[in-house]
């Protein structure tokens, strides 16, 4: 046999483990080049700028998408 609880979780102490696994939100900050929200740390996926540079040429239909 293997080792086993020796009793049931109370529904309280449920929440005490289930507490540490929310998920945060993505933090959002706005693109300097054309002022969109974009996640931080990240090429604008509506421009292509990341820190003042155009990194990804994007297309008039790519920028249109916002992807
Ligand atoms: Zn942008």
């Amino acid at each position: 046999m293997p080792p086993h609880p020796k009793k049931k979780r109370t529904h309280a102490k449920r929440g005490w483990r289930w507490s540490h696994f929310f998920k945060a939100p993505l933090a959002l900050s706005t693109c300097a080049q054309c002022h969109n929200p974009k996640p931080t740390h990240v090429v604008c996926p509506t421009c292509g700028y990341y820190g003042g540079r155009e990194v990804i040429v994007m297309t008039p239909e790519e920028s249109a998408q916002g992807a």
